[in-house]
């Protein structure tokens, strides 16, 4: 019998499992890996499609008040000066005069570079979002970004959504997809990289009704996590004091998890009021008011928006799962996947190469993969 070991996560043992079993490597590693890049392996991406596929499945498929969209990563320019991602979404700077590295000021413990100790020069604002250009002109007609968030896709696609889905208040549009900070401080394996993907959904209420909303996605959310299988000890709200809500934001919960190096947020749940759809409606100059046909009034409907990272969430799942245990001397490192995610659901083992016995088994098999993931092993 083995006997249980207690199980002590740290990030090193949790990255060197992903490298060794395939679930997350490097990105570009041949050429010495890409900062703050990762690439998911065999079993990472299998792990990585659950996640994403239990959320579409408990926010979209499950409900009649939520539809899914999928916008483009590159959007009009205009779209980040609605949002006030062009002007805002910055982080100030310091850089140091000997060694030029540049450092985030709220990771300073004192006035001197961290580095070389070198002296820093003033603050300066440093805009998060990665630049490129449209087409083969680079001039500052063509530059577009990659955005920042998946969040702007849903504002702008309001009308859309509503005049062809017929969708009446409360009602909500997720999305799933890529987006992309020039985070300065990375760190802390696929907790803080610069590609990320994010599960978002803007949740579209009349004003009056949103704070029980609000408070509705919050619960909701959280149970999310537990349902799949994360301790609730590791798990805890943490509501935004005044002074750190975003410009937008009325209210704001986070949902943290304790990860090895502490308590960090793994989703963000805002009430961002109408900010939103009356910026969008000011630059592009349409109107993004919605007609409710019972009041017959129109108004600009409130967003309450539950936004959670998959990569935070593949990083807390693998933690959370992470186990340890004596096996004839030797440390086995398990992992305690619930079934939605475990990226193998069967593994087939015939523990013989015979003839009639192999026969069944790979029938056995060739069933069993038309409706699970299964692994086939007649190795051992
Ligand atoms: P943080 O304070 O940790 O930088 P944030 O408050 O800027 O996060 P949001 O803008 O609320 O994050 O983004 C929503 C979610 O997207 C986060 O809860 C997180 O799960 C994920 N996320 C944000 N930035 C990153 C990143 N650089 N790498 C991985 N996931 C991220």
């Amino acid at each position: 019998m083995s006997k249980q070991l207690p199980a002590k996560v740290d990030m090193e043992k949790i990255v060197s499992l992903c490298r060794r079993r395939g679930f997350i490597f490097p990105s570009s590693e041949i050429y010495g890996g890409l900062s703050s890049c990762w690439d998911y392996g065999p079993l990472g991406v299998e792990l990585k499609r659950n996640i994403k596929q239990a959320w579409w499945q408990a926010v979209v498929h499950e409900r009649d008040d939520v539809v899914g969209l999928d916008a483009s990563i590159l959007m009009h320019p205009q779209v980040w000066v609605a949002s006030g991602h062009l002007e805002g979404f910055t982080d100030p700077l310091v850089e140091c005069k000997s060694c030029h590295l540049r450092w985030r000021v709220d990771d300073l413990k004192d006035n001197k570079c961290p580095s070389c100790g070198g002296e820093l020069t003033e603050p300066r604002l440093f805009n998060l979002m990665f630049k490129t250009f449209m087409g083969p002109i680079e001039d500052s007609a063509s530059v577009v970004y990659l955005r920042p968030e998946t969040a702007q896709g849903m504002f702008v696609n309001f009308e859309n959504v509503v005049n062809t889905t017929r969708k009446r208040l409360p009602f909500g549009i997720a999305q799933i997809g890529k987006a992309f900070r020039n985070e300065i401080t990375t760190g802390n394996f696929i907790f803080r990289s610069r590609e990320f993907e994010q599960m978002e959904i803007e949740f579209f209420v009349k004003s009056g009704t949103d704070k029980e909303w609000f408070d509705y996605w919050v619960k909701e959310r959280l149970n999310w996590y537990i349902n799949l299988g994360i301790k609730k000890d590791n798990l805890r709200l943490r509501q935004h004091m005044k002074k750190e809500l975003a410009h937008y934001a009325l209210d704001c919960y986070d949902i943290e998890y304790l990860f090895p190096m502490g308590w960090a947020e793994l989703e963000g749940i805002a009430n961002r009021g109408d900010f939103d759809l009356v910026q969008h409606a000011k630059y592009s100059g349409k109107s993004l008011e919605y007609f409710d046909d019972e009041t017959k009034e129109h108004y600009v409907p409130y967003v309450i928006e539950p936004s959670a990272g998959v990569d935070r969430s593949a990083l807390a799942v693998l933690c959370d799962a992470y186990d340890e245990e004596l096996d004839n001397g030797e440390i086995r490192v398990l992992l305690h996947l619930h079934p939605t995610l475990a990226p193998i659901k069967v593994a087939v083992l015939p523990l013989s190469r015979r003839g009639p016995l192999v026969q069944v088994a790979k029938q056995i098999y060739a069933d069993l993969r038309q409706c699970w993931i299964v692994q086939y092993d007649d190795a051992q």
